[in-house]
């Protein structure tokens, strides 16, 4: 009778387990080929200035649309991808059309457009992204200057040479760096003095507390007062809401990105998105008289 039990026990959690393993493992062999097989896409996701209504460039979001479970956000395989360093070829590839798509719309007339485009630790450890990139821009044709680059704190929280060295020739190339989902880290503010960074993206987690919780407000406010006396550019991340953008607005963060732009595009949506927006900008953007 006992060992019934725990045979069951036992088989259940066996199945669990064997079935978690080889839904990562099929995901993973699929991983290794999906930029040979053209199965990952860009989305993009405008940014907005409130101040004068005008779009500020776009984010790159990386969609894998997989041949029987449809289009997959990055949370179902990014960490994989981290974990086995399929990453950096994946990262190469988002490099790549980032930047081919940031020359057509360039030199389609849209000035100064920038693309920001997501990366991973993985990427600066054991291979030269400094050259690569610099590569993918003489190939591409792109400006430094309509590239963006996004990097999390942990990654400078590590404060590795490898990666100090990496980052002070990405900035000799010309391009601007963000620190994504900024405040959510273990924030040592003493990193922004060290590093050269160009923007910080404050987290959507302080941004939706806007209008609901004062802590978030506060911090919201003191973020602005940060950035501004280091001479930091601000982005507020995940605004849903007229109300958020108001208050943003009011308190002088003045480029935003979220739903109530706009959500994540494809080219084309994003093309239509564009010509529409500059007619009559959507309600939480402000004209300047
Ligand atoms: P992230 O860079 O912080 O991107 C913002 C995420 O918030 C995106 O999710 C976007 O779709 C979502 N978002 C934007 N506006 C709103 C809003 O108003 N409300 C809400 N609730 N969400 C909003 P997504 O596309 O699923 O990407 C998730 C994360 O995956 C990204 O977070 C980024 O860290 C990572 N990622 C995306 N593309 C790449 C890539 O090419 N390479 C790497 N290494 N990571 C990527
Ligand atoms: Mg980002
Ligand atoms: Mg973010
Ligand atoms: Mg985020």
């Amino acid at each position: 009778h006992v060992k019934d039990n725990g045979r069951n026990g036992y088989g259940f959690y066996e199945r669990g387990l064997t079935t978690g393993l080889t839904e990562r493992m099929s995901l993973e062999a699929e991983l290794r080929k999906v930029v040979e097989r053209g199965e990952l896409e860009l989305y993009y996701q405008p940014k907005v200035d409130l101040l004068c209504a005008r779009s500020a460039g776009c984010e790159a979001l990386l969609r894998w649309r997989h041949p029987s479970l449809g289009l997959l956000t990055p949370d179902r395989f990014i960490r994989i991808a981290e974990e086995t360093g399929i990453i950096v070829e994946i990262g190469g590839w988002v490099l790549r059309t980032a930047c081919e798509a940031a020359v057509r719309w360039n030199r389609g007339g849209w000035a100064d457009f920038t693309v920001a485009v997501n990366l991973s630790v993985r990427q600066f450890l054991g291979h030269d992204l400094a050259g690569e990139i610099q590569a993918i821009l003489a190939e591409t044709g792109c400006r430094p200057e309509w590239l963006e680059l996004e990097i999390t704190e942990n990654l400078l929280l590590e404060d590795r040479d490898e990666t100090r060295a990496t980052l002070g020739q990405l900035r000799d190339l010309g391009l601007k760096l963000a620190i994504d989902d900024f405040g959510t880290g273990y924030s040592a503010l003493n990193y922004l003095a060290r590093f050269p960074i160009d923007i910080l993206k404050i987290d959507r987690s302080f941004v939706q507390g806007i209008g609901r919780d004062e802590s978030s407000e506060k911090l919201v406010r003191g973020i602005v007062s940060l950035a501004r006396s280091l001479h930091i550019l601000l982005v507020a991340e995940g605004v849903e809401t007229a109300g958020q953008a108001a208050y943003l607005q009011q308190i002088g963060c003045h480029l935003a990105q979220g739903y109530l732009f706009a959500k994540p595009l494809s080219e084309e949506q994003l093309v239509s998105w564009y010509k529409q927006y500059r007619q009559q900008p959507l309600p939480g953007t402000l004209v300047e008289p």
